[in-house]
């Protein structure tokens, strides 16, 4: 297999942290961002105590700018990105009519407008070399929305018509474009959720548990192999069967 270059956004986070250490497992060079430094060192420290060796680039994902100097600092310490992992991202839920703008704008700033703003900078070097893999990680809420959550769902369903397109518009240079729609997982963001909600969500869960960040991480790695070439504007459910959407 080929070593490559990784960048994951939001790699310090549960599902990132899996993200990244699979796909070093895989044997690529893999990078992420970080807006605290003294929480990405100690995040760094402790995964290179586990054995693995993770960049780290300073960049908000919100910005355009800081973005695109992230994606030049991963070029100067690992070399060209050849894997994208868009998979930053934060919820700030409220019913809609009790939503504030910065509500809304913080959740699409960072799940929706920061693929923009990270993908731009690596997409044409991608072209270039004629292989890439960029992959979105969207949100079941997404596919099937979520009372509370019209930001965040808004936004992963944004990915989703991003995912094809840039699909559609590279499919002939050696890059695929893919989403990962995860269900609920046992990580920060979902172990947030007051305990009784949490309850009613695993209950209605077919496989009746939360997902582990690896089992995210798995499919990550599926779509990123040299053998997923002829997968592409194509959307993984991995959700425990909460969601079986056609
Ligand atoms: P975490 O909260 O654990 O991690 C989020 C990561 O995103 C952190 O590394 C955080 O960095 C980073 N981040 C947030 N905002 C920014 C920003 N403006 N610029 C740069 N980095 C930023 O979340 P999860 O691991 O649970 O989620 C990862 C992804 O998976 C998200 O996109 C989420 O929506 C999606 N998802 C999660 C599910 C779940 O059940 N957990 C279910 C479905 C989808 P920092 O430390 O600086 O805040």
């Amino acid at each position: 297999m080929t070593a490559r270059v990784a960048l994951v956004t939001g790699g310090t986070g549960g599902i990132g942290t899996a993200i990244c250490k699979r796909l070093a497992d895989m044997g690529h060079k893999v990078a992420t961002n970080y807006r605290n430094e003294e929480k990405a060192k100690a995040w760094q420290a402790q995964l290179k105590s586990e054995g693995y060796d993770i960049a780290l680039a300073k960049g908000d994902v919100t910005s355009a700018d800081e973005a695109e100097a992230m994606v030049r600092e991963v070029e100067r310490q690992l070399g060209p990105v050849d894997i994208l992992v868009n998979n930053a991202g934060i919820t700030r839920d409220g019913t809609f009519h009790k939503m504030t703008a910065q509500q809304w704008q913080d959740v699409i700033n960072t799940n929706l407008n920061s693929v923009f703003n990270v993908t731009r900078p690596v997409i044409e070097g991608m072209r270039d070399r004629k292989w890439g893999r960029v992959i979105q990680i969207s949100s079941i809420n997404g596919l099937k929305g979520q009372y509370g959550q019209a930001n965040y769902a808004a936004a992963k369903a944004g990915m989703h018509g991003f995912t094809i397109s840039l699909a559609r518009e590279n499919a002939k240079l050696g890059i695929t474009v893919n989403t990962i729609s995860p269900g609920y997982i046992a990580t920060d963001m979902v172990m947030a959720v007051p305990e009784e909600v949490r309850a009613k969500i695993v209950a209605d869960i077919p496989t009746g548990r939360l997902g582990t960040p690896d089992e995210i991480a798995y499919g990550v790695a599926f779509l990123a192999d040299d053998r997923a070439a002829w997968i592409t504007g194509s959307n993984l459910d991995i959700n425990g069967g909460h969601h079986m959407g056609w």
